[in-house]
């Protein structure tokens, strides 16, 4: 007989105190009967579904893990450009420094020349050196003006990105930490079903286990499906009454015409 507890215990690896079947369960058989040999099948490919939910989880960690590092990779990409653009800057800033300060020595040496001429003509030359110099000066400082600012903007940015990559690798970090430990626990909780599976397996009618186990190769997910409103669970079409009353019978295995998903028909089930 199908034992509801024995099943829910099982899925939490606990043994059933009851040696066949408990109270609860012969309780509750009286409401739902099904066939019983499609009963332990359904235990087995509840079992089977939980631990493929959990090889799926655990095949996308890889893939979470990537996403993570790639975030950490692109922040830190972000933070490096900006870094190099601040060098540039500071560079392009030092050099019109530079500049400034040899227009300036130029202007003295000018001035210092003027000062020492007697003729006009050559005062007036100087003097129109020195104001092209100024000119130039005036240009420069602008152009200093201009970078300076430029400068103090990307040095902001590039603050603020620090700060953000420093928060992107802490919580990219503490996530790798979780999905790290989720995928040990993955591999041990797999570790322990695979080896339980036979509990299950060994309850089943070889031939029957054999035809589900083929049938789970070709399907992904339910395999084994009950009858809701006369339709078939698994691909939601309605069944030929002639089929319906065929399962309900229990006299012999029945398959959907339309998916091909073995059907069950359990007492609770509403038919039409
Ligand atoms: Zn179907």
């Amino acid at each position: 007989m199908f034992c509801f507890t024995k099943s829910i215990l099982y899925l939490f690896d606990k043994q059933c105190f009851y040696k066949s079947v408990c109270f609860w369960c012969f309780f509750l058989a009286g409401y739902f009967h099904m066939r019983e040999d499609l009963a332990k099948l359904l235990d087995l490919q509840n079992w089977d579904l939980e631990t493929a939910r959990l090889e799926q989880e655990l095949s996308s960690f890889p893939s979470q893990r990537e996403v993570m590092v790639e975030e950490v990779l692109s922040s830190r990409k972000r933070a490096d450009s900006l870094k190099e653009k601040l060098a540039q800057s500071g560079s392009m800033r030092r050099d019109i420094e530079l500049q400034i300060n040899q227009q300036e020595q130029n202007l003295s040496k000018f001035s210092a020349q003027q000062m020492q001429t007697r003729k006009n003509d050559e005062y007036k030359a100087f003097e129109s050196q020195m104001e092209a110099t100024r000119g130039i000066i005036s240009d420069l400082e602008t152009r200093l003006l201009e970078m300076m600012e430029k400068e103090d903007l990307i040095r902001q940015q590039y603050e603020e990105v620090l700060k953000e990559k420093k928060r992107v690798e802490k919580r990219c970090k503490e996530q790798i930490i979780a999905i790290d430990a989720r995928k040990q626990e993955n591999l041990k909780l797999l570790e322990k079903r695979r080896e339980h599976r036979k509990r299950f397996a060994d309850q089943v009618p070889a031939a029957l286990r054999i035809k589900y186990e083929r049938m789970i190769k070709n399907k992904k997910g339910h395999v084994l499906v009950g009858i809701d409103g006369g339709a078939c669970r698994g691909c939601h079409i309605k069944l030929p009454q002639q089929l319906v009353l065929s399962c309900k019978s229990e006299e012999q295995e029945v398959i959907c015409i339309n998916c091909g998903r073995l059907l069950y028909y359990s007492s609770e089930m509403k038919i039409d």
